[in-house]
């Protein structure tokens, strides 16, 4: 099945009205590996260096897609669009608008949307995508959700390195849903079958900023921390809720991405904070890492007032800004050590 591609900054991109098309929705992540100068000729080196490495990315393999949809996402980036439009070879790309607020005003534009986007695919390569099709790449994204939660909670109690569960994210958000849904089965009889969560290691909320490479999560491992609760989008905001089933698939899709967990991307701070605390409420952790890639001013402006009221309510906090990079940081690895060490001597107090 053919790949088409999107950009999307958080879980703005309503991946079922891809599905239904007959693609497989491939999530444009980025190879942290490769240098951004394909992107740094038109994009300064002070804007995130995410989505630089995604540019970097359409640039070099835009072709073997059958196209590309970039959702609106945070307003560090939505400016990019107009040089994909110009610099990116691609048969097809649209531009989806999604509402920053969830005002009625801002579910009617949704909605408008959502059908101008059906529009464009329909037209540009002579499908129908039907209701019936839509409900049913609801019900296939539901199964996902459904087994990712499975998954995801075994990071509390099992030996789940932090790498593993990253890799399984980033699985579900590029390879066809089918071979996913039968590949998440088989990794849910795995992490069942591991060891007990290793009583070195400190269980850790992670928050900001997507993590998009697995090296940065091995630092937390290093460092002896583990993750078991997110609110990232290549994480725990993809699959927190499932899509409600109404008689009427654009209004399940309007409502499931209207009350997804928000981002910093997205309105209100104490939207975010509300998924945050319920995290927080059903798993105790040791600890709260929150961090933000360089030049990532969305969730670095965001993380003082969510930082601040998380300290308010007793947890330990600690905020990190991280280079883009799959090199080993050693400062910030310094940085996290001395916290673990911190919190071990508060307890032995
Ligand atoms: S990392 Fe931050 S700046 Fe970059 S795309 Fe995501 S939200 Fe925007």
């Amino acid at each position: 099945m053919e790949k088409l591609a999107y950009f999307d900054s958080s879980h703005e991109m309503p991946l079922e009205i891809i599905m239904a098309a007959g693609f497989t929705p491939y999530k444009i992540l980025g190879d942290v590996h490769q240098s951004n100068d394909p992107a740094d000729k038109y994009l300064s080196s002070f804007f995130c260096p995410a989505a630089r490495s995604w540019l970097t990315e359409a640039l070099t393999h835009a072709k073997e897609w059958a196209g590309i949809v970039f959702a609106q996402g945070c307003n560090s980036t939505n400016r990019h669009y107009d040089i994909w439009k110009v610099h990116v070879q691609t048969p097809f790309l649209h531009w989806f608008g999604v509402p920053l607020l969830d005002s009625a005003a801002a579910k009617k534009h949704y909605r408008v949307e959502l059908q101008r986007l059906i529009s464009h695919i329909e037209d540009h390569f002579h499908i129908k995508i039907t209701s019936e099709k839509i409900s049913e790449a609801i019900g296939k994204s539901n199964e996902i959700k459904k087994k990712l939660q499975r998954l995801s909670a075994f990071r509390y109690q099992k030996d789940i390195p932090n790498r593993d569960y990253l890799t399984a994210m980033i699985k579900c958000l590029t390879c066809p849903v089918d071979e996913i849904s039968a590949w998440l089965d088989s990794e849910i009889k795995a992490w069942n079958a591991k060891p007990a969560f290793p009583s070195g290691k400190k269980r850790f909320l992670l928050t900001g900023s997507d993590i998009t490479y697995v090296e940065w999560m091995d630092t937390l491992d290093d460092c002896g921390i583990r993750i078991v609760r997110d609110d990232l989008s290549i994480g725990e905001r993809f699959f927190a809720t499932l899509i409600p089933n109404k008689n009427d698939p654009l209004e399940s899709l309007l409502e499931y991405y209207m009350n997804i967990p928000k981002p910093a991307t997205r309105p209100t701070i104490q939207k975010r904070l509300d998924y945050l605390y319920k995290a927080l409420g059903e798993t105790k952790v040791d600890g709260v890492l929150s961090q933000n890639v360089k030049f990532c001013e969305p969730f670095a402006y965001d993380s003082v007032p969510v930082n601040n009221a998380l300290k308010d309510k007793g947890y330990k906090v600690i905020h990190l800004e991280r280079d883009f990079s799959p090199a080993a940081d050693q400062q910030l690895a310094n940085r996290l050590a001395a916290f673990v060490e911190m919190m071990e001597e508060g307890n032995n107090e």
